[in-house]
């Protein structure tokens, strides 16, 4: 594929530029006021060009569940969740492929799925997701979600001594799954790549983190978890290990420069240093943290640790959509709130950065995508500056990061294919996919979680609150 995007305007350090951009196979080749013409032209008049968005942080087959959950936190939502998750591959696929058009109409190239797996069709569940990127032509690093802890034990005893059933699967079985997906799945030159993803210590034995590690370094897998999300996490952290999470997971060596971790609101100030020693990545979720009530994660405080800070959409159950260009704009201004120095405070130019190049940075790709490079991938998208909800014309970064776009993504391209044409996927069919949904789902009338309530009355004691 060659062509070039005659007069798109790009950010500058801190103004814009109207420029011609050359692609040539999957590379952005040469950027400038006037090229050449070369290979298929592409109008780019009054649209905004920018590198693709990284959705860094979500879980696709939660979409069945959007919407669904009441409010209640993490540990609660999550029985919940499970309870009623989609057993089988086809419900998985459908929803990778809803996930992904809602990802690439909001800006994103790329997504990280830290994918739910189907007891017993755990490699069904992948190869579906794998199916419905391929179709789609996302960009998609897919961390199968792997734990060897049943879901109690990510409450705290507290006072409290309980007996945890163990868990239906050995932590070998698991570790010799994630080698088969890796050999069947993982090729990263073809826009697939698979990372290591166990859940978090709140459900992962230390020889789970020991064997992905080995799997990691083996096959030079990107590592990710979610750390430190809710304060029972905390609290747990020092009743398992006597130390925090993330000192925990810095002395079994987990943390690296390509280790992005999901959430990260409960750091103190030495967790942060060795977040930032270690050049792991945090993925703000900021909905999802307002929806489960998780807190506010330090992103101010990271940044000026020099911690890269990528965005992540989260799942769908607990958004509950996947617009990027929403978890942006909340994740900015969100920290407004907590810091009085309006000088610390996030610009739309940063946060940009953050959903582009920080999120490559968090899959070790910053050499390779997150800016408007030549020699770099041509994951890229372009927003029309004459939609209604960008106007009227004041500052294009403004509006698209504080404003509320709506349909503003005109065309998008993957390693130099076009997925996006006209504001809609060029590689699927979005009616057949909203008539299959639709067909697949019903509404949800007063459904009940009875592992919830196996575990509310011990939560709201190790947390403090009434009975
Ligand atoms: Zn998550």
């Amino acid at each position: 594929m060659t062509f070039t995007i005659q007069q798109a305007l790009i950010p500058t350090d801190s103004c814009y530029q109207t420029v011609d951009v050359q692609i040539i196979g999957d590379r952005i080749t040469a950027i400038a006021p006037q090229l050449e013409p070369v290979g298929t032209l592409i109008d780019a008049r009054h649209q905004l060009l920018l590198p693709g968005f990284v959705n860094a942080h979500t879980h696709s087959s939660e979409l069945w569940q959007r919407g669904a959950i009441a409010p209640y936190p993490l540990e609660l939502w999550i029985a919940e969740l499970h309870e009623f998750s989609p057993l089988n591959p086809e419900q998985a696929y459908l929803s990778a492929l809803g996930t992904a058009v809602e990802t690439l109409l909001s800006g994103g190239t790329c997504l990280v799925d830290h994918l739910v797996l189907i007891p017993g069709q755990e490699i069904e569940t992948i190869a579906a997701s794998v199916r419905a990127y391929r179709e789609i032509g996302i960009r998609a690093f897919i961390g199968p979600l792997i734990q060897d802890q049943d879901l109690a034990a990510s409450i705290p005893n507290g006072q409290a001594r309980r007996r945890i059933a163990p868990f239906p699967r050995t932590t070998d079985e698991i570790l010799d799954m994630m080698q088969t997906v890796v050999e069947k799945f993982h090729a990263p030159e073809q826009g697939i790549s698979i990372m290591v993803a166990p859940t978090g210590t709140q459900l992962c034995s230390e020889a789970l983190f020991n064997g992905c590690m080995e799997l990691s370094d083996r096959h030079n897998l990107c590592r990710h978890a979610h750390l430190l999300e809710t304060r029972a996490q905390q609290l747990l952290a020092q009743e398992k290990y006597g130390c925090s999470a993330v000192a925990y997971l810095h002395k079994l060596g987990y943390l690296s420069d390509r280790t992005s971790l999901a959430h990260c609101i409960w750091l103190d100030d030495a967790d942060i240093a060795i977040m930032a020693a270690t050049g792991a990545t945090v993925v703000h979720n900021p909905l999802s943290n307002l929806r489960l009530g998780s807190g506010i994660a330090p992103v101010l405080k990271y940044r000026q640790a020099g911690v890269n800070v990528a965005y992540g959409c989260d799942g769908a159950a607990s958004n509950d959509g996947q617009d990027l260009l929403e978890a942006i704009k909340i994740g900015a201004l969100l920290h407004n709130i907590t810091d009085a120095d309006y000088r610390h405070w996030l610009t739309p130019r940063e946060a940009v950065q953050m959903a582009t190049l920080g999120g490559a940075t968090g899959l070790n790709l910053a050499a390779q995508l997150g800016s408007l490079t030549v020699g770099k991938q041509a994951d890229l998208a372009l927003y029309d500056l004459t939609n209604l909800s960008l106007l009227p014309r004041t500052d294009p970064l403004g509006l698209l990061v504080m404003g509320r776009p709506t349909q503003v993504v005109k065309t998008a391209w993957v390693r130099g294919e076009q997925v996006v044409a006209e504001g809609q996927p060029t590689r699927i069919d979005v009616a057949d996919l909203r008539q299959r949904l639709w067909a697949e789902s019903a509404w949800v009338g007063d459904r009940h979680s009875t592992t919830r309530d196996q575990l509310e009355p011990h939560y709201r004691q190790v947390m403090g609150l009434p009975e």
